[in-house]
């Protein structure tokens, strides 16, 4: 087998708060074991376009509060073709980095899964996705940071929303998963949930309406997941004009202030114990799996596993914001 004795880091895909928690502490952690470390810039796309710089312990000081990454990410058309892959092959043959760790969503796990094959190269991955929309995994780095700000705004926009006989739909991130908005309901007391989940099987919009959710109250706040298939909150209003007009409703896009903010010390822990982890694995002989939390314990996910679509939701939370908000 393979001696690794330099890795490569590199952050891919979305940003995510407790992406440099993370960096941070695979740094630290392969450095603690004698390895050697090389931070690659904007994800893939450094990797292709051979920006590499050597980290040592101060590289990744002061950095475990800062959101963002400081790796810079990017998206990286080039890396979706055979010959990109090849000439990222061929910078880290040049680089003399023996294996990476990728901190990304399920995109850059999918790149990872299909580099790792082609050319033999031992990757380790770590879900860093507000979403939380990688499957093994309990939670993902970043999403209790995003599910926070979302609380916070979604806060601050009752205050007003009080004040006034109104409907509102608040949209928020999750690319096709419901995890933030089922819980940002529930942490906010929101009156329901609109999640791409179930939105082929139920029309999430008249069974609220219909069920005379607002009998007492002055303002209702609705949580929608961004995605197609709920139609979003701009294309939910837009029906509720069309089909129940006595509505007078609002929309209110969260957009990427849920990506942004210091993380929480959730993930601030979790990423630093995971980063931990990809060295561990390493150093056990593992190769292509992600790392995931359950039950807090951490546990090894195959690729093919983590990035398989359709992440499972827990449909017993619709039912809990349904009755809280009665
Ligand atoms: P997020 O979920 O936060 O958006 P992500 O990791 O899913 O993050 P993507 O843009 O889907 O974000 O993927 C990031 C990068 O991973 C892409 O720009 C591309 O370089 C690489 N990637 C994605 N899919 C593939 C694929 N099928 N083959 C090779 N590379 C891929």
């Amino acid at each position: 087998m393979l001696e690794i004795k330099c890795i490569g880091i590199l952050t891919s895909g979305g940003d995510a708060p407790g992406m440099n928690a993370a960096i941070r502490a695979v740094t630290r952690t392969a450095i603690y074991n004698g390895f050697t470390v090389k931070a690659i810039m904007r994800g893939y796309k450094g990797l292709i376009t051979g920006e590499i710089v050597p980290y040592v312990t101060q590289n990744v000081s002061n950095i475990i509060q800062q959101g963002g990454t400081i790796l810079k990410t990017a998206r990286s058309k080039e890396f979706t073709t055979a010959e990109g892959r090849q000439v990222a092959y061929e910078t880290m043959q040049r680089e003399g980095i023996d294996a990476l760790v990728v901190i990304g969503g399920d995109g850059s796990l999918t790149g990872a899964k299909i580099f790792a094959s082609e050319f033999n190269i031992p990757i380790v991955g770590l879900p860093g996705t507000i979403d939380n929309d990688l499957n093994g995994t309990d939670t993902t780095i970043g999403y209790d940071t995003a599910l926070n700000t979302i609380m916070d705004a979604v806060d601050k926009i009752k205050d007003t929303a009080s004040s006034h006989d109104r409907l509102f739909f608040i949209e928020v991130m999750g690319r096709n998963a419901g995890f933030l908005a089922i819980n940002g309901a529930i942490a906010t007391g929101a009156e329901a949930a609109i999640i791409p989940e179930i939105a082929t099987e139920v029309d999430q919009l008249s069974e609220l309406i219909e069920s005379g959710f607002r009998k007492s109250k002055n303002s209702s706040i609705v949580l929608v997941a961004e995605s197609e298939i709920t139609g979003g909150a701009m294309g939910l209003a837009e029906r509720v004009k069309k089909e129940y007009p006595q509505y007078d409703v609002r929309v209110t896009i969260l957009g990427h202030i849920q990506r942004g903010g210091s993380p929480t010390a959730s993930d601030r822990i979790l990423a630093s114990r995971m980063g931990e982890a990809a060295i561990d694995a390493l150093l056990d002989g593992q190769r292509n799996v992600m790392i995931g939390v359950q039950n807090d314990e951490l546990v090894y996910i195959p690729f093919n596993k983590a990035i398989k679509k359709g992440k499972p939701i827990n449909r017993d939370l619709l039912n809990t914001v349904k009755i809280l908000s009665t």
